[in-house]
C-alpha cells in the first residue's frame, strides 16, 4: 500500500446553467487567431490552419473573482473568446460528427500577458508565460448544448470599465467549432473535460489594476472579473 507523496490541489469546480451540475477541467487548449473580417467573404480556399496554444486548467477561475494584477507584465490584455467543453472524448474527430463531443459552451477571457508575447514572439521563444499564467482564463457558466444547441453566430463583447472595446460576432470566426475540435482531435486525444477557447476578435486592449473586465456572448451570458 503507498500514499501520496504530496497532495496537489483539488480541481476546481465551475458553474453550468443547471444549479445540479458543475463540471471540472481537464486541459485548456487555445486557437491562436481566429476571426478575420474579410477572409470567408473573399472566399479565400488557402486559410492557414488553425494553431493552438495550451494553458493549464488550474488557470482557470470563476466569472465573478476579484484578481491581483498579474506579476512580470505592465501590460495584460483581455480577449473574448466563446468557449467550448468537450464531453465525450476522441481522436481523429470528423467535421461532421465533433459537435457530438461538446458538450456544450460559455464566454471565456483568455488574459494575455502582451508584452511577455510580443518578446516571445520577437525571440522565437514559446508563449506559456504569456498565456498560462495563473488565474489567465476568467469563465461564464456553461450552457449545455442539449439545451441551446451549437451556437454559430450571436454578438461578442468586451468591456472595460464599461467602455467597449471589442465587439463582433461569432458568425466572424474563421474555423468553426466543428472544424477546430476535429483540427485539434488530430494533433491529441481529445478528453472530457478539456475546454477550447476558440480565439478572439480585434480590439484586444488592456485591462489595468483596478478596473473591471467583462466578456459577453449573446445567448451565453457573461464572465467578469476584477483586478484588485
Ligand atoms: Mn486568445
Amino acid at each position: 500500500m503507498t500514499r501520496l507523496a504530496v497532495i496537489p490541489p483539488a480541481p476546481r469546480r465551475f458553474a453550468t446553467t443547471d444549479p445540479t451540475l458543475e463540471v471540472e477541467l481537464h486541459r485548456i487548449f487555445c486557437v491562436g487567431r481566429n476571426y478575420a473580417a474579410h477572409a470567408r467573404e473573399m472566399g479565400n480556399d488557402d486559410r492557414e490552419p488553425p494553431f493552438f496554444f495550451t494553458k493549464p486548467a488550474s488557470a482557470a477561475v470563476a466569472s465573478g473573482a476579484t484578481l491581483s494584477y498579474p506579476p512580470a507584465t505592465s501590460n495584460l490584455h483581455h480577449e473574448a473568446e466563446l468557449v467550448l467543453l468537450i464531453g465525450i472524448g476522441g481522436a481523429d474527430i470528423a467535421i461532421d460528427t465533433a459537435l457530438e463531443h461538446v458538450w456544450g459552451y460559455g464566454v471565456g477571457n483568455d488574459l494575455t500577458r502582451r508584452d511577455l508575447q510580443a518578446e516571445a514572439k520577437e525571440m522565437r521563444r514559446p508563449w506559456d508565460m504569456a498565456k498560462g499564467f495563473d488565474a489567465s482564463a476568467v469563465l461564464g457558466p456553461l450552457h449545455p448544448a442539449s439545451e441551446i444547441g451549437h451556437p454559430s453566430k450571436g454578438r461578442i463583447t468586451a468591456q472595460v470599465n464599461g467602455e467597449l472595446r471589442q465587439e463582433a460576432d461569432l458568425s466572424d470566426m474563421i474555423w468553426s467549432v466543428a472544424e477546430i475540435v476535429s483540427h485539434l482531435s488530430r494533433l491529441v486525444s481529445l478528453c472530457p473535460g478539456d475546454l477550447i477557447m476558440t480565439g478572439t476578435p480585434e480590439g484586444v486592449g488592456s485591462v489595468a489594476p483596478g478596473q473591471d473586465c467583462v466578456v459577453a456572448i449573446e445567448g451565453l451570458g457573461e464572465a467578469r472579473f476584477r483586478y484588485a
